[in-house]
Protein backbone atom coordinates (compact mmCIF):
# COMPACT_ATOMS: atom_id res chain seq x y z
CA UNK A 1 0.00 0.00 0.00
CA UNK A 2 1.46 3.69 -1.02
CA UNK A 3 1.38 6.66 1.37
CA UNK A 4 0.55 9.36 0.40
CA UNK A 5 3.31 12.28 0.94
CA UNK A 6 1.28 15.21 2.03
CA UNK A 7 2.40 18.97 1.71
CA UNK A 8 4.81 20.37 3.84
CA UNK A 9 4.00 24.06 4.66
CA UNK A 10 7.56 25.94 5.45
CA UNK A 11 8.23 29.38 7.04
CA UNK A 12 8.90 33.04 4.48
CA UNK A 13 11.74 34.83 5.63
CA UNK A 14 13.77 37.36 3.53
CA UNK A 15 11.36 36.75 0.99
CA UNK A 16 11.93 32.87 0.14
CA UNK A 17 10.63 29.79 1.26
CA UNK A 18 12.66 28.71 4.21
CA UNK A 19 12.57 24.76 6.24
CA UNK A 20 15.21 26.68 8.27
CA UNK A 21 16.33 24.00 11.50
CA UNK A 22 12.69 22.66 12.27
CA UNK A 23 12.05 19.22 12.57
CA UNK A 24 8.68 19.46 14.08
CA UNK A 25 5.75 19.62 12.29
CA UNK A 26 1.56 19.28 13.32
CA UNK A 27 -1.54 18.58 11.01
CA UNK A 28 -3.32 20.69 9.11
CA UNK A 29 -6.56 19.21 8.85
CA UNK A 30 -9.96 19.80 6.51
CA UNK A 31 -12.27 19.96 9.48
CA UNK A 32 -15.18 18.75 7.19
CA UNK A 33 -13.65 15.61 6.64
CA UNK A 34 -11.53 15.44 10.01
CA UNK A 35 -8.58 14.59 7.18
CA UNK A 36 -5.11 15.85 7.92
CA UNK A 37 -4.60 17.93 4.79
CA UNK A 38 -1.32 19.10 5.23
CA UNK A 39 1.20 19.55 8.14
CA UNK A 40 3.03 22.58 8.75
CA UNK A 41 6.75 23.23 9.80
CA UNK A 42 6.99 24.87 13.87
CA UNK A 43 9.54 26.75 14.27
CA UNK A 44 12.62 26.40 16.68
CA UNK A 45 13.96 29.85 18.56
CA UNK A 46 16.98 30.08 15.66
CA UNK A 47 14.32 29.84 12.87
CA UNK A 48 12.78 32.92 14.53
CA UNK A 49 15.32 34.68 15.03
CA UNK A 50 16.65 34.07 11.57
CA UNK A 51 12.97 35.87 10.66
CA UNK A 52 13.79 38.45 13.01
CA UNK A 53 17.33 39.38 11.41
CA UNK A 54 15.96 39.33 8.15
CA UNK A 55 13.32 41.84 9.36
CA UNK A 56 15.98 43.80 10.95
CA UNK A 57 18.30 44.29 8.05
CA UNK A 58 15.37 45.08 5.72
CA UNK A 59 14.02 47.89 8.46
CA UNK A 60 17.78 49.68 8.24
CA UNK A 61 16.26 50.48 4.47
CA UNK A 62 12.68 50.17 4.74
CA UNK A 63 12.55 52.80 7.22
CA UNK A 64 14.18 55.84 4.76
CA UNK A 65 11.81 54.78 1.50
CA UNK A 66 9.30 57.74 1.44
CA UNK A 67 5.77 57.61 2.94
CA UNK A 68 4.64 58.15 -0.63
CA UNK A 69 6.65 54.76 -2.17
CA UNK A 70 4.96 52.51 0.73
CA UNK A 71 1.60 53.74 0.20
CA UNK A 72 1.96 52.38 -3.52
CA UNK A 73 2.97 49.34 -2.43
CA UNK A 74 -0.02 49.28 -0.31
CA UNK A 75 -2.61 50.38 -3.04
CA UNK A 76 -0.62 47.76 -5.26
CA UNK A 77 -1.12 45.26 -2.71
CA UNK A 78 -5.03 45.87 -2.09
CA UNK A 79 -5.07 45.33 -5.87
CA UNK A 80 -3.92 41.76 -5.70
CA UNK A 81 -5.25 41.15 -2.56
CA UNK A 82 -8.37 42.43 -4.52
CA UNK A 83 -8.20 39.87 -7.57
CA UNK A 84 -6.83 37.08 -5.37
CA UNK A 85 -10.38 37.12 -2.84
CA UNK A 86 -11.81 33.83 -3.91
CA UNK A 87 -8.38 31.68 -4.13
CA UNK A 88 -8.05 32.90 -0.21
CA UNK A 89 -11.38 32.45 0.67
CA UNK A 90 -11.14 29.16 -0.98
CA UNK A 91 -8.14 28.45 1.19
CA UNK A 92 -9.42 30.26 4.80
CA UNK A 93 -12.82 27.76 4.51
CA UNK A 94 -10.96 24.31 3.78
CA UNK A 95 -7.99 24.85 7.07
CA UNK A 96 -10.52 26.78 8.75
CA UNK A 97 -14.28 25.25 8.14
CA UNK A 98 -16.44 28.09 7.65
CA UNK A 99 -18.56 28.52 4.43
CA UNK A 100 -17.42 30.35 1.31
CA UNK A 101 -18.92 33.52 1.56
CA UNK A 102 -17.87 33.84 5.09
CA UNK A 103 -14.36 34.00 4.38
CA UNK A 104 -14.81 36.23 1.19
CA UNK A 105 -16.23 38.67 3.92
CA UNK A 106 -13.01 38.10 5.96
CA UNK A 107 -10.56 38.86 3.21
CA UNK A 108 -12.89 41.79 2.26
CA UNK A 109 -13.01 43.46 6.05
CA UNK A 110 -9.00 42.67 6.15
CA UNK A 111 -9.15 44.58 2.67
CA UNK A 112 -10.43 47.63 4.72
CA UNK A 113 -7.25 47.71 6.68
CA UNK A 114 -5.16 47.59 3.72
CA UNK A 115 -7.04 50.80 2.14
CA UNK A 116 -6.63 52.71 5.45
CA UNK A 117 -3.46 52.39 5.42
CA UNK A 118 -2.99 53.29 1.72
CA UNK A 119 -3.81 56.84 3.21
CA UNK A 120 -0.34 56.53 5.54
CA UNK A 121 0.41 60.32 4.38
CA UNK A 122 -2.18 61.88 5.71
CA UNK A 123 -2.33 59.82 8.83
CA UNK A 124 1.04 60.26 9.99
CA UNK A 125 1.40 64.30 9.07
CA UNK A 126 3.23 65.81 11.73
CA UNK A 127 2.08 69.54 14.07
CA UNK A 128 3.75 72.55 13.53
CA UNK A 129 3.55 75.82 15.86
CA UNK A 130 5.26 78.42 15.16
CA UNK A 131 6.03 81.32 17.95
CA UNK A 132 5.56 79.44 20.95
CA UNK A 133 8.15 81.62 22.36
CA UNK A 134 10.13 84.69 20.85
CA UNK A 135 11.53 82.95 17.50
CA UNK A 136 11.10 79.55 18.49
CA UNK A 137 8.82 77.18 16.62
CA UNK A 138 7.70 73.70 17.89
CA UNK A 139 6.97 71.00 15.68
CA UNK A 140 6.57 66.57 16.31
CA UNK A 141 6.76 63.73 13.98
CA UNK A 142 6.64 60.01 14.47
CA UNK A 143 8.84 57.67 13.50
CA UNK A 144 8.65 53.73 12.87
CA UNK A 145 9.78 51.37 15.85
CA UNK A 146 11.82 48.64 14.17
CA UNK A 147 11.00 45.01 13.63
CA UNK A 148 7.38 44.17 14.95
CA UNK A 149 5.86 40.95 15.41
CA UNK A 150 1.91 39.66 14.77
CA UNK A 151 0.56 36.64 16.99
CA UNK A 152 -3.14 35.63 15.36
CA UNK A 153 -5.85 32.85 16.32
CA UNK A 154 -7.21 30.61 13.85
CA UNK A 155 -10.73 32.05 13.44
CA UNK A 156 -9.57 34.94 11.31
CA UNK A 157 -6.19 33.14 9.44
CA UNK A 158 -6.46 36.26 7.05
CA UNK A 159 -8.09 39.35 8.79
CA UNK A 160 -6.59 39.55 11.94
CA UNK A 161 -3.30 39.63 10.37
CA UNK A 162 -4.47 42.14 8.45
CA UNK A 163 -5.42 44.46 11.66
CA UNK A 164 -1.46 44.43 12.16
CA UNK A 165 0.87 44.41 9.31
CA UNK A 166 -0.25 46.67 6.59
CA UNK A 167 -0.41 49.74 9.00
CA UNK A 168 3.55 48.28 10.94
CA UNK A 169 4.49 48.33 7.36
CA UNK A 170 2.83 51.21 5.60
CA UNK A 171 4.49 53.14 8.91
CA UNK A 172 7.82 52.23 8.10
CA UNK A 173 8.48 48.71 10.38
CA UNK A 174 8.99 45.46 9.17
CA UNK A 175 7.22 42.74 10.10
CA UNK A 176 7.04 38.96 11.38
CA UNK A 177 3.56 36.90 11.05
CA UNK A 178 3.54 33.90 13.66
CA UNK A 179 -0.26 32.99 12.37
CA UNK A 180 -2.08 30.20 13.96
CA UNK A 181 -0.92 26.78 13.55
CA UNK A 182 -4.37 25.21 12.64
CA UNK A 183 -4.82 27.26 9.26
CA UNK A 184 -1.59 28.65 8.36
CA UNK A 185 -1.45 28.31 4.62
CA UNK A 186 -3.06 31.57 3.70
CA UNK A 187 -0.70 33.63 5.27
CA UNK A 188 2.11 32.50 2.78
CA UNK A 189 0.08 33.31 -0.51
CA UNK A 190 -0.42 37.05 1.55
CA UNK A 191 3.58 37.13 1.71
CA UNK A 192 3.62 36.09 -2.43
CA UNK A 193 1.33 39.11 -2.82
CA UNK A 194 3.60 41.50 -0.86
CA UNK A 195 6.50 40.75 -2.74
CA UNK A 196 4.35 41.01 -6.38
CA UNK A 197 3.53 44.30 -5.08
CA UNK A 198 7.24 45.02 -4.54
CA UNK A 199 7.54 45.02 -1.28
CA UNK A 200 11.29 44.55 -0.41
CA UNK A 201 12.41 40.59 0.92
CA UNK A 202 12.23 40.71 4.46
CA UNK A 203 9.83 43.74 5.35
CA UNK A 204 7.25 40.90 5.83
CA UNK A 205 8.28 37.42 6.74
CA UNK A 206 5.87 34.22 7.72
CA UNK A 207 7.27 31.84 10.70
CA UNK A 208 4.84 29.36 11.66
CA UNK A 209 4.75 27.56 14.93
CA UNK A 210 3.75 26.59 18.34
CA UNK A 211 3.97 28.48 22.40
CA UNK A 212 7.71 27.92 21.18
CA UNK A 213 8.20 30.35 18.27
CA UNK A 214 6.10 32.77 20.62
CA UNK A 215 8.50 32.51 23.29
CA UNK A 216 11.28 33.24 20.99
CA UNK A 217 9.57 36.47 19.75
CA UNK A 218 8.57 38.10 23.13
CA UNK A 219 12.12 37.60 24.87
CA UNK A 220 14.07 38.37 21.06
CA UNK A 221 16.08 41.82 22.15
CA UNK A 222 15.46 42.78 18.48
CA UNK A 223 11.53 42.78 18.38
CA UNK A 224 10.31 46.31 19.27
CA UNK A 225 6.50 45.29 19.70
CA UNK A 226 4.33 42.74 19.87
CA UNK A 227 0.25 42.65 18.47
CA UNK A 228 -1.28 39.59 19.84
CA UNK A 229 -5.10 38.45 19.30
CA UNK A 230 -5.87 35.11 20.95
CA UNK A 231 -7.46 33.60 24.43
CA UNK A 232 -7.28 35.33 27.59
CA UNK A 233 -5.19 33.14 29.68
CA UNK A 234 -2.28 33.30 26.36
CA UNK A 235 -3.19 37.50 25.88
CA UNK A 236 -2.61 37.54 29.49
CA UNK A 237 0.54 35.75 29.11
CA UNK A 238 1.92 37.51 26.50
CA UNK A 239 1.86 40.80 27.48
CA UNK A 240 3.32 40.14 31.05
CA UNK A 241 6.30 38.06 29.23
CA UNK A 242 6.78 40.81 26.60
CA UNK A 243 6.42 44.07 28.37
CA UNK A 244 8.84 42.72 31.44
CA UNK A 245 10.91 42.27 27.87
CA UNK A 246 10.80 45.62 27.33
CA UNK A 247 8.73 45.65 24.37
CA UNK A 248 5.30 47.67 23.63
CA UNK A 249 2.40 45.11 23.55
CA UNK A 250 -1.25 45.30 22.56
CA UNK A 251 -3.16 41.67 23.26
CA UNK A 252 -6.39 41.15 22.73
CA UNK A 253 -8.02 38.32 23.96
CA UNK A 254 -11.04 36.16 24.28
CA UNK A 255 -14.69 37.15 24.98
CA UNK A 256 -18.24 36.73 26.38
CA UNK A 257 -20.26 38.77 24.32
CA UNK A 258 -24.00 39.71 25.36
CA UNK A 259 -27.01 40.67 23.49
CA UNK A 260 -30.02 42.69 25.51
CA UNK A 261 -33.20 42.01 24.23
CA UNK A 262 -36.34 44.30 25.59
CA UNK A 263 -39.59 43.89 25.18
CA UNK A 264 -40.00 46.85 22.76
CA UNK A 265 -37.65 45.10 20.29
CA UNK A 266 -38.68 43.64 16.40
CA UNK A 267 -38.08 40.53 17.62
CA UNK A 268 -37.94 39.00 13.86
CA UNK A 269 -35.25 41.58 12.81
CA UNK A 270 -33.26 40.69 16.80
CA UNK A 271 -33.97 36.67 16.03
CA UNK A 272 -32.27 36.89 12.93
CA UNK A 273 -29.45 38.41 13.90
CA UNK A 274 -28.74 36.68 17.33
CA UNK A 275 -29.08 33.53 14.82
CA UNK A 276 -26.40 35.01 12.28
CA UNK A 277 -24.16 36.27 15.52
CA UNK A 278 -24.33 33.16 17.55
CA UNK A 279 -24.46 30.62 15.04
CA UNK A 280 -22.36 31.97 11.93
CA UNK A 281 -18.73 30.85 11.70
CA UNK A 282 -19.81 28.20 14.10
CA UNK A 283 -19.59 30.78 16.90
CA UNK A 284 -16.10 31.21 16.47
CA UNK A 285 -15.46 34.90 16.20
CA UNK A 286 -14.45 36.70 19.16
CA UNK A 287 -17.06 39.17 18.77
CA UNK A 288 -19.86 36.13 18.18
CA UNK A 289 -23.20 36.78 20.83
CA UNK A 290 -23.18 33.86 22.84
CA UNK A 291 -25.58 35.12 25.02
CA UNK A 292 -29.07 36.83 24.49
CA UNK A 293 -30.17 38.60 27.89
CA UNK A 294 -33.88 38.50 27.50
CA UNK A 295 -35.49 41.75 29.65
CA UNK A 296 -38.99 41.47 30.90
CA UNK A 297 -41.68 39.02 28.98
CA UNK A 298 -39.02 38.96 25.83
CA UNK A 299 -38.24 35.80 26.82
CA UNK A 300 -40.47 33.19 25.70
CA UNK A 301 -41.22 34.27 22.63
CA UNK A 302 -37.49 35.05 21.80
CA UNK A 303 -36.53 31.56 22.71
CA UNK A 304 -39.53 29.66 20.70
CA UNK A 305 -37.95 31.71 17.30
CA UNK A 306 -34.93 31.39 18.14
CA UNK A 307 -35.68 27.23 18.32
CA UNK A 308 -37.24 27.50 14.79
CA UNK A 309 -34.60 29.60 13.03
CA UNK A 310 -31.78 27.71 14.80
CA UNK A 311 -33.55 23.88 13.68
CA UNK A 312 -33.70 25.55 9.73
CA UNK A 313 -30.16 26.36 9.87
CA UNK A 314 -27.84 24.45 7.08
CA UNK A 315 -25.08 22.67 8.38
CA UNK A 316 -22.80 21.51 5.80
CA UNK A 317 -19.13 21.49 4.52
CA UNK A 318 -17.95 25.47 4.12
CA UNK A 319 -17.21 25.10 0.50
CA UNK A 320 -20.36 24.08 -0.36
CA UNK A 321 -22.61 27.17 -1.74
CA UNK A 322 -25.89 25.36 0.18
CA UNK A 323 -23.87 25.53 3.70
CA UNK A 324 -24.68 28.18 6.29
CA UNK A 325 -22.78 27.02 8.95
CA UNK A 326 -19.45 24.75 8.65
CA UNK A 327 -17.50 22.71 11.20
CA UNK A 328 -15.88 23.54 14.58
CA UNK A 329 -11.74 23.62 13.65
CA UNK A 330 -10.91 20.36 15.17
CA UNK A 331 -11.96 17.20 17.26
CA UNK A 332 -11.08 19.01 20.19
CA UNK A 333 -13.19 22.19 19.83
CA UNK A 334 -15.92 20.06 19.04
CA UNK A 335 -15.30 18.04 22.56
CA UNK A 336 -15.21 20.94 23.71
CA UNK A 337 -18.79 21.99 23.05
CA UNK A 338 -20.39 18.67 23.14
CA UNK A 339 -18.46 18.38 27.21
CA UNK A 340 -20.37 21.57 27.74
CA UNK A 341 -24.10 19.98 26.70
CA UNK A 342 -23.51 17.36 28.27
CA UNK A 343 -22.77 18.82 31.76
CA UNK A 344 -25.13 21.52 31.78
CA UNK A 345 -27.95 22.12 34.02
CA UNK A 346 -29.42 24.70 31.69
CA UNK A 347 -32.94 23.50 29.39
CA UNK A 348 -31.58 22.20 26.33
CA UNK A 349 -33.72 23.72 23.77
CA UNK A 350 -31.88 22.69 20.25
CA UNK A 351 -29.45 19.68 21.04
CA UNK A 352 -26.12 20.33 18.49
CA UNK A 353 -24.95 17.11 19.32
CA UNK A 354 -27.48 15.37 16.93
CA UNK A 355 -25.58 16.92 14.63
CA UNK A 356 -23.08 14.42 12.87
CA UNK A 357 -23.61 14.59 9.24
CA UNK A 358 -22.49 10.75 8.49
CA UNK A 359 -18.55 11.65 8.32
CA UNK A 360 -15.53 12.40 10.32
CA UNK A 361 -15.32 16.03 10.44
CA UNK A 362 -15.73 18.45 13.21
CA UNK A 363 -19.28 18.61 13.37
CA UNK A 364 -21.37 19.69 16.04
CA UNK A 365 -25.01 21.78 15.35
CA UNK A 366 -26.35 24.53 16.56
CA UNK A 367 -27.07 24.62 20.17
CA UNK A 368 -29.63 26.60 21.99
CA UNK A 369 -29.97 26.64 25.82
CA UNK A 370 -33.02 28.48 27.77
CA UNK A 371 -32.70 29.53 31.62
CA UNK A 372 -28.91 30.14 31.03
CA UNK A 373 -27.63 31.47 35.17
CA UNK A 374 -24.61 33.01 36.29
CA UNK A 375 -23.26 30.53 38.04
CA UNK A 376 -23.17 27.84 35.16
CA UNK A 377 -19.91 26.81 33.76
CA UNK A 378 -21.78 27.31 30.18
CA UNK A 379 -22.12 31.24 31.38
CA UNK A 380 -18.54 31.76 32.52
CA UNK A 381 -16.53 30.63 30.29
CA UNK A 382 -15.75 31.25 26.30
CA UNK A 383 -17.19 27.97 24.74
CA UNK A 384 -16.00 29.42 21.77
CA UNK A 385 -18.71 27.02 19.42
CA UNK A 386 -21.93 27.53 18.00
CA UNK A 387 -24.18 27.69 21.07
CA UNK A 388 -25.97 30.69 22.22
CA UNK A 389 -27.58 30.95 26.18
CA UNK A 390 -30.70 32.80 26.96
CA UNK A 391 -30.28 34.31 30.37
CA UNK A 392 -33.67 36.11 31.84
CA UNK A 393 -33.76 39.48 33.77
CA UNK A 394 -36.28 41.42 34.88
CA UNK A 395 -35.36 45.21 34.04
CA UNK A 396 -32.81 46.98 31.63
CA UNK A 397 -30.84 47.84 35.16
CA UNK A 398 -30.31 44.11 35.57
CA UNK A 399 -29.35 43.43 32.07
CA UNK A 400 -26.48 46.27 32.34
CA UNK A 401 -25.60 44.94 35.70
CA UNK A 402 -25.16 41.18 34.81
CA UNK A 403 -23.08 42.49 31.35
CA UNK A 404 -20.76 44.95 33.79
CA UNK A 405 -20.09 41.92 36.07
CA UNK A 406 -18.80 39.74 33.63
CA UNK A 407 -14.81 39.87 33.58
CA UNK A 408 -14.70 39.98 29.35
CA UNK A 409 -15.78 42.88 27.57
CA UNK A 410 -15.12 42.76 23.98
CA UNK A 411 -18.44 43.37 22.13
CA UNK A 412 -22.40 43.75 23.23
CA UNK A 413 -25.42 45.04 21.65
CA UNK A 414 -28.80 45.98 22.52
CA UNK A 415 -31.91 45.00 20.87
CA UNK A 416 -34.64 48.06 21.35
CA UNK A 417 -37.12 50.36 19.84
CA UNK A 418 -36.52 53.11 22.66
CA UNK A 419 -33.31 55.56 22.01
CA UNK A 420 -33.63 56.66 25.31
CA UNK A 421 -32.70 52.82 26.59
CA UNK A 422 -29.92 52.67 23.77
CA UNK A 423 -28.70 55.95 25.47
CA UNK A 424 -29.06 54.21 28.71
CA UNK A 425 -27.11 51.96 27.96
CA UNK A 426 -23.92 52.93 25.52
CA UNK A 427 -23.54 55.25 28.48
CA UNK A 428 -23.12 52.80 31.25
CA UNK A 429 -22.02 49.56 29.33
CA UNK A 430 -18.38 48.52 30.91
CA UNK A 431 -17.39 47.31 27.04
CA UNK A 432 -15.14 48.35 24.20
CA UNK A 433 -17.32 47.81 21.18
CA UNK A 434 -21.12 48.34 21.48
CA UNK A 435 -24.09 47.88 19.01
CA UNK A 436 -27.27 49.52 18.78
CA UNK A 437 -29.66 47.08 17.16
CA UNK A 438 -26.04 45.48 15.56
CA UNK A 439 -24.81 42.47 17.39
CA UNK A 440 -21.79 41.95 15.83
CA UNK A 441 -20.67 45.52 16.08
CA UNK A 442 -16.71 45.15 14.84
CA UNK A 443 -15.73 49.26 14.07
CA UNK A 444 -14.74 49.88 10.33
CA UNK A 445 -10.75 50.00 9.88
CA UNK A 446 -10.84 53.92 10.06
CA UNK A 447 -11.89 53.14 13.74
CA UNK A 448 -10.27 51.41 16.65
CA UNK A 449 -11.29 47.59 17.65
CA UNK A 450 -10.73 46.55 20.82
CA UNK A 451 -12.13 45.22 24.31
CA UNK A 452 -12.28 46.47 27.79
CA UNK A 453 -11.04 44.50 30.72
CA UNK A 454 -9.97 40.59 30.44
CA UNK A 455 -10.70 41.16 26.52
CA UNK A 456 -7.86 43.26 25.68
CA UNK A 457 -4.38 43.88 27.68
CA UNK A 458 -2.47 46.85 26.83
CA UNK A 459 -3.24 50.78 26.33
CA UNK A 460 -3.78 50.43 22.45
CA UNK A 461 -6.79 49.21 20.44
CA UNK A 462 -5.58 47.69 17.20
CA UNK A 463 -6.20 48.97 13.53
CA UNK A 464 -7.60 52.53 13.06
CA UNK A 465 -5.75 55.61 14.40
CA UNK A 466 -4.70 53.69 17.79
CA UNK A 467 -2.44 51.17 15.25
CA UNK A 468 -0.95 53.94 14.12
CA UNK A 469 0.07 55.48 17.31
CA UNK A 470 0.99 51.73 18.37
CA UNK A 471 3.39 51.41 15.69
CA UNK A 472 5.06 54.55 15.68
CA UNK A 473 6.71 56.14 18.90
CA UNK A 474 6.89 60.45 18.20
CA UNK A 475 9.62 62.95 18.49
CA UNK A 476 9.04 66.79 19.72
CA UNK A 477 11.56 69.19 18.46
CA UNK A 478 11.92 73.08 19.81
CA UNK A 479 13.54 75.06 17.44
CA UNK A 480 15.56 78.21 16.91
CA UNK A 481 17.30 80.22 14.44
CA UNK A 482 19.14 83.19 16.49
CA UNK A 483 20.81 86.25 15.52
CA UNK A 484 24.38 85.83 16.01
CA UNK A 485 25.67 87.47 18.97
CA UNK A 486 22.80 88.99 20.85
CA UNK A 487 22.42 85.99 22.94
CA UNK A 488 22.84 86.87 26.67
CA UNK A 489 23.21 83.42 29.61
CA UNK A 490 19.85 82.97 31.57
CA UNK A 491 19.60 80.02 34.15
CA UNK A 492 16.20 79.88 34.76
CA UNK A 493 13.71 76.85 33.64
CA UNK A 494 12.35 78.07 30.18
CA UNK A 495 9.16 79.42 29.80
CA UNK A 496 7.67 81.58 26.78
CA UNK A 497 8.76 85.11 26.32
P1 LIG B 1 -5.08 30.78 21.22
O1 LIG B 1 -4.90 31.73 22.35
O2 LIG B 1 -5.08 29.33 21.51
O3 LIG B 1 -3.91 31.00 20.13
C1 LIG B 1 -3.57 32.28 19.67
C2 LIG B 1 -2.10 32.28 19.27
O4 LIG B 1 -1.31 32.00 20.43
C3 LIG B 1 -1.76 31.22 18.23
O5 LIG B 1 -0.86 31.78 17.30
C4 LIG B 1 -1.11 30.11 19.05
O6 LIG B 1 -0.12 29.41 18.33
C5 LIG B 1 -0.48 30.86 20.21
N1 LIG B 1 -0.46 30.08 21.45
C6 LIG B 1 -1.35 29.13 21.84
N2 LIG B 1 -1.01 28.63 23.04
C7 LIG B 1 0.12 29.28 23.43
C8 LIG B 1 0.95 29.21 24.60
N3 LIG B 1 0.69 28.37 25.60
N4 LIG B 1 2.02 30.04 24.66
C9 LIG B 1 2.29 30.89 23.67
N5 LIG B 1 1.55 30.98 22.54
C10 LIG B 1 0.47 30.21 22.42
O7 LIG B 1 -6.41 31.23 20.45
P2 LIG B 1 -7.15 30.48 19.26
O8 LIG B 1 -7.82 29.26 19.80
O9 LIG B 1 -6.26 30.35 18.08
O10 LIG B 1 -8.25 31.58 18.88
C11 LIG B 1 -9.46 31.71 19.55
C12 LIG B 1 -9.37 32.76 20.66
O11 LIG B 1 -8.98 34.01 20.13
C13 LIG B 1 -10.72 33.01 21.33
O12 LIG B 1 -10.49 33.13 22.71
C14 LIG B 1 -11.17 34.33 20.72
O13 LIG B 1 -12.07 35.07 21.51
C15 LIG B 1 -9.87 35.03 20.59
N6 LIG B 1 -9.95 36.12 19.63
C16 LIG B 1 -10.02 37.39 20.11
C17 LIG B 1 -10.13 38.43 19.24
C18 LIG B 1 -10.21 39.83 19.74
O14 LIG B 1 -10.23 40.73 18.93
N7 LIG B 1 -10.24 40.09 21.02
C19 LIG B 1 -10.17 38.20 17.86
C20 LIG B 1 -10.09 36.89 17.40
C21 LIG B 1 -9.98 35.85 18.30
Amino acid sequence: MSTVQLETISHRIGGAASTGGSSRTTPVYDPATGREQRQVLLAEPADVDAAVQAAKAAFAKWRDVSVTRRARVMFKFRELVDQHTDELARIISSEHGKTFDDARGEVVRGMEVVEFACGIAELTKGEFSEQVSTGVDLHSFRQPLGVCAGITPFNFPIMVPMWMHPIAIATGNTFVLKPSERDPSVSNLIAELYAEAGLPDGVFNVVHGDKVAVDALLDHPDVAAISFVGSTPIAKYVHERATAAGKRVQALGGAKNHAIVMPDADLDFATNHLIAAGYGSAGQRCMAISIAVAVGDAGDELVERLRAKALSIRVGPGLEPDSEMGPVVTAAARDRVVGYVERTTADVVVDGREHSLGSDGFWVGPTLLDNVTTDMEVYRDEVFGPLLGVVRVATLDDAIALINANPYANGTAIFTDSGQAAREFQRRIEVGMIGVNVPIPVPMAFYSFGGWKDSLFGDHHIHGPEGVTFYTRAKVVTTRWPDQGHETTNMHFPTAS
